[in-house]
């Protein structure tokens, strides 16, 4: 791809790069929050699956630029580059260790609010790739149980499936309000989606536990959610005139966020490196061995390490 392809093809990676954030998913963050205003009085933060930082850059803006005091707790796999009163954690949001970690930070205070956009590596097998990403789910609603304050809000992606309005049933327990919102950053033709749910007050009785899942994900709907509890809002966010993330648009636009505002604008085309290039990516190793031109030679030498794994077993 040439260095300017992926500019023209896509509005808010070009938007991200002139604006500074880390990636363009910083614009979803923002977009429901200026629908839904979840970020309002809220001091204390935990972002899930955090890296590269664009979610947490939001926070750190929107919440400690505003108030030094602010705590807010990111956790990925990945390293991240540091941000302002940003604590940062390295770690699997689906192990013990890494929740009791988070938990720890907050030295026994709770969150206002606990947002996950985590995604798994996509293997392009949906239904593997659906399940992968319901157990992060999962992992961020367990980690949320712990650390949420009653009253506060719980935000994660999830890729709409069949099994979607199990989960949103199981959500309407533990919220008052459960909502899909769908910002305009987010490509319409993408499953993705964002499950916000507000107010938080679990059942009476409910004790969290990190030590089995809280959803019980492996029985069929009753009658009564079937009937009830199954459908929530979905709401767009966003300003629907705005910038479409659907469409290429040349490259000599006047550029600014919120379209039509003059946040920035640039009439003539400048190419900018990414903000924040990946620490250490999954896929260094790989770009390594292709540069040596030994890249070929290490995937047979895997493939015939498994091979040979396969007929040790069989
Ligand atoms: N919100 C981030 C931002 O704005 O920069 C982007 C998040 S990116 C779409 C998804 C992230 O989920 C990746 O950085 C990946 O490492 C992380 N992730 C996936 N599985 C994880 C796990 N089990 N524990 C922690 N992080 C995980």
């Amino acid at each position: 791809m040439g260095k300017t392809s992926k500019d023209k093809r896509d509005i808010y990676y070009r938007l991200a790069k002139e604006h500074k954030w880390r990636a363009r998913s910083a614009f979803k963050l923002m977009q429901i929050d200026d629908e839904f205003h979840i970020l309002r009085g809220v001091t204390k933060a935990v972002d899930l699956c955090a890296a590269p930082g664009s979610w947490s850059q939001v926070l750190s803006k929107r919440l400690y630029a505003e108030d030094k005091n602010a705590k807010i707790v990111a956790v990925d796999l990945q390293p991240m580059a540091p941000i302002p009163g940003v604590i940062q954690l390295q770690g699997d949001i689906t192990a013990l260790e890494t929740a009791n970690q988070v938990i720890e930070k907050f030295s026994g205070e709770h969150a206002d609010i606990v947002v996950c956009d985590g995604a798994p590596d996509v293997t392009g097998l949906h239904s593997l790739d659906e399940f992968l990403q319901s157990e992060l789910v999962l992992a961020a609603f367990t980690i949320m149980t712990r650390t949420l304050k009653h009253g506060g809000t719980f935000l994660a992606k999830v890729f709409r499936s069949r099994d979607s309005p199990l989960l949103y049933a199981q959500m309407k327990k533990f919220f008052k309000q459960v909502y899909l919102a769908k910002p305009r950053s987010s490509r319409a033709s993408s499953c993705e989606a964002f499950l916000l749910c507000i107010d938080y007050s679990p059942p009476e009785g409910f004790q969290p536990t990190m030590e089995r899942p809280s959803i019980d994900r492996n029985r069929e709907l009753t009658q009564e959610e079937l009937m009830n509890e199954c459908y929530i809002d979905f709401v767009s966010c966003g300003d629907m005139s705005g910038w479409d993330s659907e469409q290429s648009y040349p490259l000599d636009l006047q550029l600014s966020y919120p379209r039509g505002s003059n946040v920035f604008a640039s009439s003539r085309y400048v190419f900018h490196d990414v903000v924040q290039p990946p620490i250490n990516p999954p896929y260094k190793k790989a770009l390594e061995l292709k540069r040596a031109g030994k890249l070929e030679q290490s995937l047979w030498e895997i493939r015939k390490a498994e091979y040979a794994k396969v007929r040790e077993v069989t």
